[in-house]
């Protein structure tokens, strides 16, 4: 497995060139004489001119060249699983389309399995096949990327409502009352009932189980199923 950070610019050693620390997440077996497996993987993230970016150190580089580095090292160790943790937050839009599009090809080619861990709803749209919603710690709904566009848990729904669009008239926006819990004090029941605007008193008091929507749609919430109220 593989983890890319969210932010290059704090990840990177600022002591040393690009090509020392891809280097260093080699196998140990394929350090000596890397050099063509250097080129290799900065040739697969993209880069035209892999023998300059091998030699600059991570100042010298753009914020999206930093994130390509980044996943060339994840790439070093052949993972079979890459983990991606909100991989374009700190870049300007248009190089986050080019880092999105970088990582559905890398999927592609090199057969990986990537978990994108993010807040933003319309790259979930973009990449995603399966979707975990996460709240407060716990997963309260999941489903094929296809959920979006029908979101059951009164959380989801809210987060969709808190989305501009570009289409149809002006809209006011709905933000969801109140904030998310300190880590370790978290709600007791449904962590999310002091927000939802359907919690009852079972949702403070039990964990809601495991309801069926449809197709691999799953939702936690006391709300549907056999004697739910939505
Ligand atoms: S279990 Fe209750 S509080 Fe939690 S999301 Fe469903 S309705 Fe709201």
């Amino acid at each position: 497995m593989a983890y890319v950070f969210q932010d290059p610019g704090d990840c990177l050693d600022p002591g040393f060139t690009i090509g020392n620390q891809i280097r260093e997440a080699l196998p140990t077996s394929e350090r000596r004489g890397a050099a063509k497996r250097l080129t290799e993987l900065l040739r697969t993230v993209g880069f035209d001119d892999p023998e300059r970016v091998q030699a600059s150190y991570p100042h010298q580089l753009s914020g999206g060249m930093q994130q390509r580095a980044m996943l060339a090292m994840a790439l070093a160790g052949r993972p079979r699983v890459l983990v991606a943790d909100e991989p374009t937050t700190a870049l300007d839009v248009t190089v986050q389309a080019t880092i999105l599009r970088l990582l559905a090809r890398l999927q592609r080619q090199e057969n990986l399995a990537v978990l994108l861990i993010t807040h933003n709803l319309g790259v979930v749209a973009e990449l995603a096949d399966e979707v975990q919603v996460m709240y407060a710690g716990r997963i309260v709904e999941s489903g094929p990327v296809e959920i979006l566009r029908q979101p059951t848990h009164p959380y989801m729904q809210g987060l969709l409502k808190a989305l501009p669009r570009l289409s149809g008239g002006p809209v006011r926006l709905e933000g969801i009352e109140g904030s998310v819990p300190p880590l370790g004090r978290h709600p007791t029941g449904c962590r999310f009932h002091p927000r939802c605007h359907l919690a009852r008193a079972v949702c403070a008091a039990q964990v809601p189980p495991w309801t069926d929507v449809d197709n691999g749609h799953r939702v936690a919430c006391w709300a549907y199923g056999d004697g739910g109220w939505a």
